[in-house]
């Protein structure tokens, strides 16, 4: 008798049953294959009204979305950008293409976000309103806009930041790229703030291969981020250009699997909660495991269900767990290390940081892709059981 090795369980991978195919045919047949075209309409289309805003203006990936969405909120070099400590660093990264500088702000512990209250207290304390804007006082940096991630799929709590910004008269950008789908008190993440991004990247909620999402409700912004994303071109045929942009448009390929994708983003959601819901009931019933925090005002869409792991109560800590799952071939996932460590964005300041650091220490992304069978998420739970010490 041969033993045979299980099949492995990856952490997510996409789910490509519906329209997909049928959608890039039509791209191969039309010609239409590059960075224009009518999925990339209709993906714009669909997808703004899907989040309740005016416009959607799609680009290559959600890190160039970002990049575009801060230098169309006004943001520019020396300037300071509070954003989340714990996030993935495209958020960061993007602050830094622009010439201006993160503001790390730790979580807390009620949502694995950026804690309001930190960052409240920086303005009201630390900062003053000039002519120029609003203006840290020791450094004399303006803080251009505030960039808060709804990271995991878990939305940020946003009311007092949205309250903040607005007496301040300071442009909310959210980077929404986990959490596609997810709401507070009703209101869909990326519709909160004044401009928001998604990602579409291969493990995302809905993926194009590649792509992200630019949402505005400001007619202004959403033209100037399309202007941007196309080299900034003024007149196509004389092939004038009236500043530096960037070549980040979406192809029309891309957008075919993305509207497909769309179509089904309601299913895919409820895949994604069934998951989570079976892994936070039995993270209740294990003492030394929780599960991400579900906060009454928020429905988060569930994109990577998380844990955290608490060596002194379950025996072994995160990473000895995940060692565990690896040796029976499921693939599992550290949260983010938070930006303060980040050799890439050392010596940035941080509000806080111990609990962003402790989240990473202590967090672990389980397998969540949206067609996980109930028979491979025993085998995970069966795993974790099995690897306490
Ligand atoms: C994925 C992601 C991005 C960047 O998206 P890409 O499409 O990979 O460029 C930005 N921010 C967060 C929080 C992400 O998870």
């Amino acid at each position: 008798m041969t033993f045979r090795a299980p099949p492995p369980i990856p952490l997510s991978v996409p789910s490509l049953g519906g329209n997909e195919s049928r959608y890039v045919q039509q791209c191969l047949e039309t010609n239409w294959v590059s960075s224009a075209g009518p999925f990339v309409d209709r993906f714009e289309r669909e997808f703004a009204a899907r989040l309740g805003r005016a416009h959607a203006v799609a680009t290559v990936n959600g890190t160039a979305a970002l990049h575009v969405a801060l230098l169309v909120a006004g943001v520019g070099p020396g300037d300071l950008v509070p954003t989340s400590d714990l996030t993935f660093i495209a958020t960061a990264n993007a602050i830094r293409y622009t010439g201006a500088t993160p503001l790390l702000v730790d979580s807390d512990l009620e949502t694995w976000q950026m804690d309001p209250t930190l960052l409240v207290e920086f303005l009201d304390r630390e900062c003053e309103r000039r002519p120029a804007g609003v203006v840290h006082r020791d450094s004399g940096r303006r803080v251009a806009a505030l960039l808060p991630v709804h990271l995991l799929g878990q939305p940020a709590r946003m009311a007092p930041l949205l309250e903040r910004a607005r007496d301040l008269g300071l442009p909310v950008i959210e980077d929404a790229s986990e959490s596609l789908g997810a709401s507070c008190q009703g209101r869909p993440v990326g519709g909160l703030g004044d401009i928001a991004c998604f990602s579409f990247n291969g493990n995302k909620l809905i993926t194009c291969g590649g792509g992200g999402m630019i949402v505005t409700d400001r007619e202004d912004w959403a033209g100037r981020a399309r202007h941007l994303t196309t080299q900034a071109k003024l007149d196509p045929f004389e092939n004038i250009h009236d500043e530096i942009g960037y070549n980040y448009r979406l192809t029309n390929v891309a957008a075919a699997i993305g509207t497909a994708q769309l179509e089904r983003l309601d299913q895919l959601l409820s895949s994604k909660r069934r998951i989570a819901a079976r892994y936070r009931a039995f993270c209740d019933a294990s003492p030394g495991l929780t599960f991400m925090p579900s906060p009454a005002w928020a429905e988060p869409a569930c994109w990577l269900s998380s844990i955290l792991v608490d060596e002194e109560t379950f025996g072994i800590d995160s990473r000895a767990l995940a060692r565990a799952l690896k040796a029976r071939a499921i693939e599992s996932r550290a949260l983010f290390q938070p930006m303060h460590l980040s050799p890439a964005h050392f010596g940035c300041r941080i509000l806080g940081g111990t609990v962003a650091e402790s989240l990473w220490r202590r967090g672990l992304s389980l397998p969540s892709s949206s067609d996980l069978a109930p028979d491979q998420q025993e085998r995970v739970l069966e795993a974790i059981a099995g690897a306490r010490a």
